[in-house]
């Protein structure tokens, strides 16, 4: 077989339809379950031949057209030669049909070609990233970390309490992320926020400041399963995370956690590619405009309501009604998008690179922090 094509098992989710000569054919994976049309994929494809290739025909079939999966999802797809740096696919070598993705790949004898519809954070990634925050951080600063359960298949559930040494925090300020598993962005961001009070870039900012009167958790992974297999937004029984009837063992113990912490603030981190309004299309769910989380990020976070959409928690998500009439809790949910990005220092709307998503998420957590220290999240009576 003179093309070989590799499909990671730490988050899968591609499927190989054919491969033959110079092509290959794959599809995203359908799990049962979601709710929405799959459209993940990551693999990778090699040249074993003794010759070059001019190109490798590589197609993504089955992918859905139009609103039902917000289609531009898989129009901005990213590769890369060593699976660690990803660039958006160049226009020239990849073009749309109704429903397919086909990239010209020219490959020499041995090389590799990595394809994804965004920046892949696989699960060994996750486990990595772990192992790397429970060594003593740079920072200074206490990364606790807990495990508050297992997942169906017996991951851990992980928190990190991040604390000030010497700080005695009278509140808690709690984000989770990867209820959606392949939501990279939700999953992205409660990394760099891990990163950055375990490394020591945090220092002098806002976010170091919220320590001194705050403690941060972080649940980092919090449907592990569903990142190991590359599901849309189920864990793996196919429930539905964070739907008002999800009643999956990550979930549950996830509100043991909270019952426990009853946190003034709980951000939920999600993620989307979507094109539905003004760039960077995004928005956050909360219950009215007037939520003083809400009001306080979207006067100063340009951007974060940007969808056509407002986008209500209502009575549809899990874990935000749960918490709310119990503990008065402050609820966002974060839709970060991986496809677009308009720069804070001015400049046209682009595809961020990897580093622009760590750019938003600071701008995002920066402000949140300024809400707990100065806005209404500074007032007892919150
Ligand atoms: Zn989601």
């Amino acid at each position: 077989m003179p093309l070989h094509i590799y499909v990671p098992d730490d988050h899968g989710a591609t499927e190989v339809l054919a491969v033959s000569g110079d092509a290959v054919a794959v599809r995203p994976r359908r799990w049962p379950g979601d709710t929405y049309p799959s459209l993940w994929f990551w693999f990778a494809v090699r040249n074993d031949t003794n010759s070059a290739a001019p190109a490798a025909r590589i197609e993504v079939r089955e992918l859905r057209p139009g609103a039902d999966s917000y289609e531009p999802f898989w129009k901005h797809c990213l590769w890369s030669r060593d699976g660690e740096a990803w660039e958006r696919i160049p226009d020239g070598c990849q073009s749309f049909g109704e429903t397919t993705l086909r990239i010209d790949a020219p490959l020499a004898v041995g090389e590799t070609v990595w394809v994804a519809a965004t920046f892949p954070l696989s699960y060994a990634g996750c486990a990595a990233r772990s192992a790397a925050w429970q060594q003593p951080a740079p920072s200074g600063l206490t990364l606790e970390r807990r495990e508050f359960g297992r997942s169906v298949e017996g991951r851990p559930l992980e928190a990190f309490h991040i604390r000030r040494p010497g700080a005695a925090p009278e509140h808690q300020f709690v984000i989770v992320a990867g209820q959606h598993a392949v939501e990279q962005t939700g999953k992205l961001f409660a990394r760099v926020v891990l990163d950055g009070y375990h490394s020591g870039a945090f220092a002098n900012t806002p976010m170091a400041a919220l320590l001194e009167q705050w403690a941060v958790t972080v649940v980092p992974l919090a449907n592990p399963d569903g990142c190991a297999h590359g599901r849309m937004n189920t864990n793996a029984a196919g429930v539905v995370v964070d739907d008002p009837a999800d009643d999956s063992v990550e979930t549950r113990a996830l509100l043991g956690l909270l019952d426990e912490l009853q946190p003034r603030v709980l951000v939920n981190c999600h993620g989307w590619g979507n094109e539905q309004g003004a760039p960077p299309y995004e928005d956050l769910y909360r219950w009215t405009d007037e939520d003083p989380l809400f009001a306080w990020l979207r006067a100063r976070v340009p951007g974060c309501n940007s969808s056509s959409a407002a986008h209500w928690l209502a009575d549809r998500f899990r874990l935000e009604c749960h918490v709310r009439p119990r503990y008065g809790t402050e609820c966002v949910i974060t839709e970060q998008n991986w496809n677009w990005y308009v720069p804070p220092s001015g400049g046209p709307p682009r595809h961020p690179t990897r580093a622009d998503l760590e750019v938003r998420v600071v701008e995002y957590f920066t402000e949140m922090a300024c809400f707990c220290l100065h806005g209404k999240g500074a007032d007892a009576a919150l």
